[in-house]
């Protein structure tokens, strides 16, 4: 569902385009992924780091994922609670563990050692965020349960691709629920052939294996990204009863952009052609 500001987010996009331009430029697609997740984790009219969602009890509890392509590495972290950017620490735990998915205050806790930046957890929760959450709860309703979550894609000159998505995850959703973001292969997944980032019903995403389930029909099958993404969406996730929306990029540099929520913020840039910002369906 679109939320908040739409002047605010668009200005966040901007950033975030620009940040992971530049870090694309200096350094790789891994670099322009976390460089524009961290920019639209610390905005707060996203569902990520500052400004996100607030579970039943009212607190932020994140995730985040981050992967790449060709080799086929992976990062994530789940239920975090004071690590401002668990775009970084996904990437942390990819590069220095040799493990994928760290979670709780044990993440925390390496986050600290890595001194990666820790903040109170109230400093993640806004008061438009509280209200919604009371609002959501007097009326008992499920409509209004997040949208916001981030991501980026990316491809450098080297060819290689990155996915990186992050989340609060759902509003009012029972503390210690874990998404979709930081399961490698449903939100969040990489390869030699497109890099995804996913965002909706996450319950949904999980059970479709989403991400990887695009990946599986253009490499099995030659299907365009753009179709494998559509057909993901329409045949598997919406009879799941789920709305979901993803951002992709195959080996050629061309993105898609396909949802099936009523909206969804995105920004893409593509060579030398300028950059661009759409939010419903304008294209
Ligand atoms: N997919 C996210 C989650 O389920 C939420 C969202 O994208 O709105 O955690």
């Amino acid at each position: 569902m679109p939320s908040g500001d739409d002047a605010a987010r668009r200005e966040a996009l901007e950033r975030a385009l620009d940040e992971g331009w530049s870090a694309l430029e200096s350094g790789s697609a891994l670099d322009a992924v976390q460089a524009a997740v961290e920019v639209l984790e610390d905005a707060p009219d996203f569902n990520a780091g500052r400004g996100s969602v607030l579970s039943a009890d009212g607190r932020v509890e994140m995730d985040a994922g981050i992967a790449t392509g060709p080799d086929g590495r992976a990062g994530a972290v789940a239920y975090v609670t004071r690590v401002r950017h668990p775009v970084a620490l996904a990437r942390t735990v990819m590069e220095s563990t040799p493990h994928v998915l760290l979670a709780g205050v044990a993440a925390e806790r390496f986050a600290e050692e890595r001194d990666l930046e820790l903040m109170k957890p109230s400093w993640f929760v806004t008061a438009r965020e509280r209200e919604r959450l009371a609002r959501a709860t007097s009326r008992a309703s499920s409509s209004e349960v997040g949208g916001g979550t981030v991501g980026a894609v990316a491809r450098d000159s080297a060819g290689a691709l990155a996915a990186a998505t992050s989340t609060g995850g759902t509003r009012g959703q029972l503390p210690g629920r874990i998404g979709d973001s930081p399961l490698i292969g449903a939100g969040t997944y990489a390869d030699a052939d497109c890099a995804i980032s996913a965002t909706g019903d996450g319950e949904a995403i999980i059970r479709t294996v989403a991400a990887h389930e695009v990946a599986a029909l253009v490499r099995h099958t030659g299907l365009q990204l753009a179709e494998a993404c559509e057909q993901v969406l329409r045949d598997r996730i919406e009879p799941l009863g789920g709305g979901a929306g993803m951002i992709a990029l195959g080996a050629s540099g061309e993105p898609a952009m396909p949802f099936t929520t009523p909206a969804m913020h995105r920004a893409w840039r593509v060579g030398d052609d300028p950059a661009q910002i759409a939010i419903a369906n304008e294209r």
